[in-house]
């Protein structure tokens, strides 16, 4: 007999969001529920506050956008999913 582990996590299971700098792993956490366009902005534009390393998202790029359309659907759809008769689970890599 096997058993495979899987790893599923619901939108409202993320909590914060991690920013972590590639150079030093210095990491920013965020709570989700304080995360907003403006300051998911902000961090992906900023050098890191640890190392200076310069950001490589350029102002009004699509990516921040991306980030923070991303960010809000998290919590839209975390919102939407409270009571319903059905769950809405992303699946995961687990070790
Ligand atoms: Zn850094």
């Amino acid at each position: 007999m096997t058993f495979d582990k899987e790893c599923l996590i619901e939108t409202s299971d993320i909590i914060s969001v991690h920013y972590e700098c590639v150079q030093c792993h210095a990491a920013v956490v965020i709570p989700i529920e304080k995360l907003n366009g403006e300051k998911l902005a902000s961090y992906s534009l900023s050098p890191c506050s640890h190392c200076q390393e310069p950001s490589t998202f350029q102002v009004g790029a699509s990516e921040t956008a991306a980030l923070a359309n991303f960010i809000d659907s998290l919590k839209q759809i975390a919102g939407a999913m409270k009571g319903r008769s059905r769950k809405l689970r992303f699946r995961i890599k687990c070790e």
